[in-house]
């Protein structure tokens, strides 16, 4: 993988991809400037719309269905599943197998009729039936009858669930097709509320499958065209793409031919957009692309054509340490190329995922804060800091959440400036009343396409959504007073402990301390990783037996060729001979040195692997052929082996080890 060395944008957004919480949240603290008397108003206005939204009489369904269906429940959780798998299982008996692992088991009894909702409550019944269908652990006659309901209520079963989770799916897509979509959505649009709409479908996984995707983002532009009849580019709908669903290998580790294929591909789509009189928007994913994603942005920004058009648009998401750099890239990128650029300013939808990956790749932190309240702070101090660059950016933002909202009411000047954002089938009671009371604009993200592509975008919905500390789950939680649900972010900060989910290296504590991860998106890493791996470039190494005792020197020593350069040698390995077997094997004994020094022999032996990473990284790759994440997995694996096995030894290993490989000891 080439790396351009050079101080690059790439190196200015990873600086702090890890930074320290606490730093990066009290010095946005320190520049927003909000007084108490502020926050007490934001928080006071908040409360009354969280009132109004409970006094008024059309809650939307996600709300009422998350309120009675949080995570904290199994039933949550099994319909989290059963969403996420049923909608792309081809065949009826796998479906029939997913339904009755996710549903029978859960209690739906007890959600009975509790719902505001008639819709939520019918699912229950059929949830619940469904279940008592499926339960199958009585014995006697009853157990054969329930076996002949089942059987023959299979494929009812089946057609009902599938038309409950569709039913939902509903709920968060607009339209199957643009066309339609086109004509549902001329009845909703007015000066004061938009579209920005998003083709369903995720990453491409083959090229083949990222033309098709840029050739649904050009039918779209070209459909979306025609509603696009204000010389205000703000007022006409507009367009969001993925630059994932746009090139199947948009990661840093392809970076060079990401760049040739992505750039042209999202030029094409943006000379579209302006010929149109639109915005196309760059949605936000991992974090681990965020910086290659503004080096593609910058080169299409910087395409002469596309001067004088205003609707280039980009998202960051507040749940990262960067968004206050990120913002001010974009700021001066827009100034160095002579542009009017839109920000949707977003929490960000990938939280579980970025928290995950971090974990299981042993990264001594996260690129995400880890206390709601946080995320919460950074999107209001970089709403303030987006209000502030108007001259330059349009922002959009785009939250559902009452609180946030009243704060950037309450530190927005000017409500002609910016818009608020929506998905679509949520926040909509808030938005309509914010809308109604202050004249402000709104645009409406709206999903178009098969419900068979829902998938991913309905489970990060669920997920974002199900948290207890969401905000659309506890708005229509009425055990949850208006002043709670609209508590002062800034002040829960100081007064809430922070969270104590663990850190990579920590996860296996106390038993073992997790093998060092290597983030191989992370510019910093990558050069450091480079330079520990620089020494050994044209290192030859001289392999040969190390024994317990003399050693055969009459073996030849072979050349070992790189299989992936065939003009370098890594150096020679020197075969054990029959002779140096039997030395082997004559030397071997019970390892009987005491407990404590065998962990520490092997603890010991895994913290030098881990600190001669660079020279393990070079063999492996020279010897075998082996990329990066190879050499990372194979060099966490056995420093994972060492400190497992050091945790794990007991007094009397050697007789543990034969009982379990002896045969008479099988089962
Ligand atoms: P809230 O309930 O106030 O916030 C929920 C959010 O808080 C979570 O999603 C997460 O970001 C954050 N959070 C939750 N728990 C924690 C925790 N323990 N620590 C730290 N943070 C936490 N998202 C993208 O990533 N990319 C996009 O391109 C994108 N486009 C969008 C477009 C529109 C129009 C809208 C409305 C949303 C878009 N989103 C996108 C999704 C957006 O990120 C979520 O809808 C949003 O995070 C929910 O925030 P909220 O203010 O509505 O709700």
């Amino acid at each position: 993988m080439a790396l351009d060395t050079s101080p690059s944008l790439r190196h200015r957004i990873d600086a702090d991809t890890y930074a320290d919480p606490d730093a990066v949240l009290s010095k946005l603290i320190s520049n927003t400037k909000l007084s108490a008397a502020s926050r007490a108003d934001i928080s006071a206005a908040a409360a009354q719309l969280v009132r109004d939204i409970r006094g008024s009489s059309a809650p939307g369904l996600m709300e009422v269905f998350l309120a009675e269906y949080g995570l904290s429940t199994d039933e949550g959780v099994a319909l989290m599943c059963l969403a996420e798998a049923l909608l792309r299982v081809p065949d009826a008996d796998t479906i029939d197998a997913l339904i009755e692992d996710k549903i029978a088991p859960s209690d739906w009894g007890r959600h009975l009729g509790h719902s505001t909702s008639s819709l939520v409550n019918a699912s229950t019944w059929a949830l619940m039936l469904t279940g008592r269908v499926l339960d199958d652990e009585h014995p006697g006659p009853v157990r054969h009858l329930r076996a002949a309901i089942k059987r023959l209520g299979e494929p009812v079963i089946r057609t009902a669930v599938s038309r409950a989770m569709k039913e939902m799916g509903r709920q968060f897509v607009l339209g199957e097709n643009m066309n339609s979509v086109l004509e549902g959505a001329a009845n909703m649009v007015d000066s004061w509320v938009t579209f920005s709409y998003d083709m369903l479908g995720e990453a491409a996984r083959t090229d083949a499958d990222a033309k098709r995707y840029h050739l649904s983002y050009s039918r779209a532009i070209s459909a979306i065209a025609a509603a696009c009849t204000s010389d205000d580019i703000r007022k006409n709908p507009g367009i969001s793409v993925k630059l994932s669903a746009l090139h199947p290998r948009y990661e840093v580790a392809q970076a060079d031919t990401a760049m040739t294929d992505l750039v042209p591909r999202l030029r094409a789509l943006a000379l579209l957009a302006k010929s149109a009189g639109m915005g196309l928007n760059v949605d936000a994913e991992e974090a681990d692309r965020l910086a290659l994603s503004l080096e593609v942005i910058d080169r299409v920004m910087s395409e002469p054509a596309l001067a004088g058009w205003d609707g280039f648009g980009i998202v960051v998401q507040a749940y990262g340490p960067r968004a206050g750099t990120v913002l001010q890239t974009l700021y001066d990128m827009a100034e160095r190329h002579d542009r009017k650029i839109m920000v949707r300013l977003v929490k960000g939808a990938y939280w579980d995922t970025e928290i995950k990956r971090a974990q299981v790749e042993g990264i001594d932190g996260f690129p995400v804060f880890t206390r709601k309240a946080a995320t919460d702070v950074s999107y209001i101090c970089n709403a303030k800091t987006l209000l502030g660059m108007t001259d330059r950016i349009y922002p959009q933002f785009a939250t559902h959440n009452a609180h946030t909202v009243a704060a950037i009411l309450h530190m927005a000047k000017e409500r002609e400036a910016f818009e608020f954002q929506r998905l679509h089938g949520m926040g909509e009671t808030l938005h309509r009343l914010v809308m109604e009371q202050n004249e402000t604009r709104c645009r409406i993200y709206a999903p178009v396409g098969a419900h068979r592509d829902l998938l991913a975008y309905l489970v990060r919905r669920l997920l974002e959504n199900g948290a207890n500390s969401s905000f659309v789950n506890q708005i229509v939680d009425e055990n949850v007073s208006p002043q709670v649900v609209a508590a002062d972010p800034f002040e829960m900060l100081e007064s809430t402990p922070a969270a104590s989910i663990p850190k990579g290296p920590a996860l296996f504590l106390p038993l073992r301390e997790n093998a060092r991860g290597f983030d191989l998106a992370h510019t910093q890493t990558l050069e450091a990783i480079y330079t520990a791996r620089a020494p050994f470039a044209t290192h030859q190494w001289a392999a040969a037996p190390l024994l317990a005792g003399e050693v055969d020197t009459r073996s030849t020593p072979q050349p070992v060729v790189n299989p992936a350069n065939p003009q370098d040698t890594p150096g020679t390995v020197r075969p054990a001979t029959k002779a140096d077997v039997a030395t082997a094997f004559d030397a071997a004994t019970i390892w009987s040195a005491p407990l404590a020094e065998r962990r520490r022999i092997l603890r010991q032996a895994a913290d030098i692997m881990e600190d001669r990473h660079g020279e393990i990284f070079a063999l492996l790759a020279r010897e075998a052929g082996k990329g990066l994440p190879d050499c990372v997995a194979e060099l966490r694996e056995a420093v994972d082996f060492l400190r497992y096995y050091a945790a794990q030894a007991t007094t009397t290993p050697p007789a543990g080890i034969f009982t379990c490989i002896s045969p008479w000891n099988f089962p």
